[in-house]
């Protein structure tokens, strides 16, 4: 059963310098005509219900009212456990908020990345931190009870008393979920050039493991428990359209560039808005169709699995593929626990701390071929 779906948009006020997400400037009359085909979309998907809804982006608050309320009524027919909308603090109001409070949206992610106006301004965001408090604040005022808010690390310049200062003062708001991520150099940004140029000021990676450590440490220290390497949340509130992902679950995207992946296929819309709307016009919007084999699944199945804190149920493996993970891993398992990477407890495998910090080398021992 598909339980989720993902619904993008793919647009900004202007774009980050660090940000390699598909979304682009463009005119309102563009972002009008855009939801049009996506709600078109939605509706050939054949499917009554889902349990999970994230409208992500992009900005998705940064659509007009009009169209953000016809969206909203499409996705409410699905009637959504839990309704999450990506909003970014300058482009929120209180007709949106009331919108979405009406059409049944009751979780908001919202994009503060760091407490100080000059690491701000270096990222190239649009809001400064009072745009964010002024947002943040209007969300509670409109009674809206589960709030995730995004901070980042590793940010150009930023001391690690700025850190501090961030993790603690987000703290002090009581948000429901925090989501901690280091920032990471993509390609085809300015930041790559930048930083090819040698013109950006980054940590060393020593302090970057204690950045993210300090973040572990103290919101864990608050009651808000880590369920996954960059995740946080009140016992509760974890974020059930993202487990989907993490357990590898199938799940539905609509929208330029959102990716699907059912029946054991994984597959993208076209990723530019008018190839988008071209592709729904012709019944022609899907590429990179993918057909995952079991081998493929097992490796997604595990890499995805230890990024929760958890980590991965012994008895979901046999469950899901008819065998015991010790006769597919069994060679990575004891390999990865040798290097106090893995360890195991009551039908659990899960990374350490150790394991934490070295992810991606123990990830990639789960890739085959
Ligand atoms: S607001 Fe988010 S999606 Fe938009 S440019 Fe910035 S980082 Fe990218």
């Amino acid at each position: 059963m598909i339980r989720s779906l993902y619904v993008h948009i793919p647009f900004c006020v202007k774009k980050c310098l660090y940000c390699d997400f598909n979304s682009y400037s463009m005119s309102s009359g563009i972002q009008d005509e855009y939801v049009e085909y996506l709600i078109k979309e939605i509706n050939s998907l054949g499917i009554d219900r889902f349990q999970t809804i994230f409208v992500g982006g992009g900005t998705p608050t940064i659509l007009s009212l009009e169209s953000m309320e016809k969206l909203l009524k499409e996705l409410s027919k699905f009637s959504p456990m839990e309704f999450t909308l990506e909003a970014n603090p300058g482009t929120l109001d209180d007709d949106k908020l009331k919108l979405m409070n009406s059409y049944g949206v009751n979780r908001l992610s919202i994009g503060l990345q760091a407490w100080q106006d000059r690491l701000l301004k270096k990222l190239g965001r649009i809001h400064t931190l009072d745009g964010f408090l002024n947002s943040y604040n209007m969300a509670r005022r409109h009674g809206f009870n589960n709030i995730n808010i995004d901070i980042m690390f590793d940010i150009p310049d930023q001391s690690f008393e700025d850190w501090i200062e961030t993790v603690e003062k987000v703290k002090g708001l009581k948000p429901e979920h925090i989501s901690a991520y280091s920032l990471i150099i993509e390609e085809e940004t300015p930041f790559y050039d930048m930083n090819e140029k040698g013109l950006l000021n980054l940590v060393d990676e020593e302090n970057e493991r204690n950045m993210y450590w300090f973040v572990v440490e103290s919101l864990e220290a608050f009651g808000l428990m880590q369920y996954e390497i960059s995740n946080f949340s009140i016992p509760g509130y974890e974020c059930r359209h993202n487990i989907t992902y993490w357990l590898n679950e199938e799940y539905i995207g609509v929208g330029a560039g959102a990716h699907s992946y059912v029946s054991g296929v994984r597959y993208s819309n076209k990723k530019g808005v008018k190839s988008y709307i071209e592709g729904i016009k012709t019944g022609n919007a899907k590429e990179n169709i993918t057909f995952i084999s079991t081998d493929d699944e097992m490796s997604e199945f595990m890499f995805l699995g230890l990024r929760m804190i958890n980590g991965i149920s012994k008895e979901r493996f046999n469950q899901r593929f008819g065998v015991d993970i010790y006769k597919v891993y069994s060679r990575e398992i004891e390999e990865l626990k040798e290097l106090g990477l893995i360890s195991e407890k009551d039908g659990f495998i899960k990374l350490t701390k150790k394991g934490i910090d070295l992810s991606n080398q123990v990830f990639v021992k789960f890739l085959r071929g």
